[in-house]
């Protein structure tokens, strides 16, 4: 089966390039997704929930193998100076994010959050914390903060089994996709011994820095990093001031560390020292030695902000907006097209808990063509933005 054409949305103030498919999707039909992180689990239980049936795979023994592993992550508001698209878009998340721990009864692993400021303009300008934020009765408030009752830390991997237990969802683990194909209408994942693994009418790619390998000119780079767990006792909300400290498991989990550009996942004592360095600020550790490590790579885009939409048709890009960088009007420009059918979600970055559901809740409405989704935030998150950045400094080159 095709996917459904309807008539381009095209808005006056569209953006050339960054508008929605001209194509959707049926409930009927059946999605490949790739990688069971975050990511992967948010998208499947979202199209899952709307009737649609899913095959993930992932190259890994289990679910949340990657980035998504790491044993708890923080969960918070955005702390902005001016309102902008970035702001609604992750405070909305946070929102959502709340709605689904509580409908989801998953275990909360440390309730409350501390977020150390800069100034008072930034109490002033930063629109959620001003509306939410209260006073903690605590006597250990740190200085400078603001205090979010709602915010806090879980371990990701409860979230992702909760999600991708679905009757629609059917997960295949040990499985690494090597090559994605079309024919007739059809999306299809191959194995390393070329044996097709699935076919279906529309393929997600969720599977992080494993997209670069899939397909060409992607915006995604790795950023690695790490966690520490320290004894220590002590109880209360995470503290965040450039890093975090999760009070949880007897102790303080301290990270996270950041390495642009790394892809090896291994420990380093350099971070160890850094993150006993950030958790003597504020804890009396039991010992010096962390009780555990983790490490893991962040998906990371440019602007920080996830990729979530239709995959943009390399050809018809490179020629159709050849000229763009001459200052025409952007109506001059014909509509921008896709590889139909294949869609993006990644580049989470360092905040995949926070966002993964709200960006699989966008993603669902570009697929299936509704508009519930605001065209900004859909423009904010649009796979070929990028692309379009590069087209109007002329700094693209085709590989194709
Ligand atoms: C040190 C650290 C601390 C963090 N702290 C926080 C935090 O406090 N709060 C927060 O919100 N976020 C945090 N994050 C970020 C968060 O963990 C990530 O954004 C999120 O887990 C990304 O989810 P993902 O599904 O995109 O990627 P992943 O979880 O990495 O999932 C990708 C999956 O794809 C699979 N895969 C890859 N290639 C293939 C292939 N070819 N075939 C099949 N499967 C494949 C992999 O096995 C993997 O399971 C942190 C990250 C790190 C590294």
């Amino acid at each position: 089966m095709s996917p459904t054409t309807t008539p381009l949305r095209i808005d006056p103030h569209r953006s050339v390039g960054l508008e929605a498919p001209s194509y959707t999707f049926k409930q009927s039909d059946h999605a490949l997704i790739i990688g069971a992180g975050l990511a992967g689990c948010a998208i499947a239980k979202t199209l899952a929930d709307k009737g649609m049936r899913c095959t993930v795979f992932d190259a890994s023994s289990g679910i949340a193998a990657g980035a998504s592993s790491v044993p708890t992550a923080i969960f918070k508001p955005y702390v902005s100076l001016h309102p902008s698209t970035e702001q609604r878009f992750i405070n909305t998340c946070f929102e959502r994010l709340l709605e689904t721990l509580a409908n989801e009864r998953i275990a909360i692993q440390t309730r409350g959050l501390y977020q150390t400021i800069r100034s008072d303009t930034d109490i002033r300008q930063s629109l959620y914390w001003q509306r939410h934020s209260t006073a903690d009765n605590n006597t250990h408030t740190p200085p400078h903060s603001l205090f979010s009752p709602d915010a806090g830390a879980i371990r990701p991997a409860e979230l992702c089994k909760r999600w991708i237990k679905h009757r629609n969802i059917h997960c295949r683990t040990n499985v690494a996709i090597n090559s994605i194909n079309k024919t007739d209408g059809l999306w299809s994942v191959k194995g390393n011994d070329q044996q097709t693994l699935g076919t279906g009418q529309l393929l997600v790619l969720a599977n992080a820095m494993g997209i670069n390998k899939l397909l060409p000119d992607q915006p995604f780079f790795s950023v690695a990093g790490q966690i520490n767990h320290f004894s220590c006792s002590t109880s209360g909300p995470v503290i965040c001031n450039r890093g975090y400290l999760v009070p949880a498991n007897n102790g303080v989990w301290s990270g996270a560390t950041f390495h642009r550009g790394e892809t090896t996942e291994i420990l380093r004592s350099a971070d160890t020292e850094k993150n006993l360095q950030r958790c003597l600020q504020y804890f009396p550790v039991a010992s010096n030695q962390p009780v555990s490590a983790w490490c893991g790579i962040r998906c990371t885009t440019p602007d920080h902000m996830p990729v979530a939409g239709a995959v943009p048709d390399l050809n018809h890009y490179a020629t159709a907006y050849r000229e763009l960088h001459h200052g025409r009007r952007q109506q001059d420009f014909p509509a921008g097209q896709y590889e139909a059918g294949l869609y993006v979600m990644a580049g989470l970055g360092s905040r995949g808990l926070v966002q993964a559901l709200y960006t699989a809740e966008c993603l669902a409405d570009i697929i299936f063509g509704g508009q519930v989704i605001g065209e900004s935030i859909k423009q904010a998150i649009h796979p070929a933005r990028f692309l379009m950045r590069r087209l109007k400094k002329r700094s693209y080159t085709p590989a194709i």
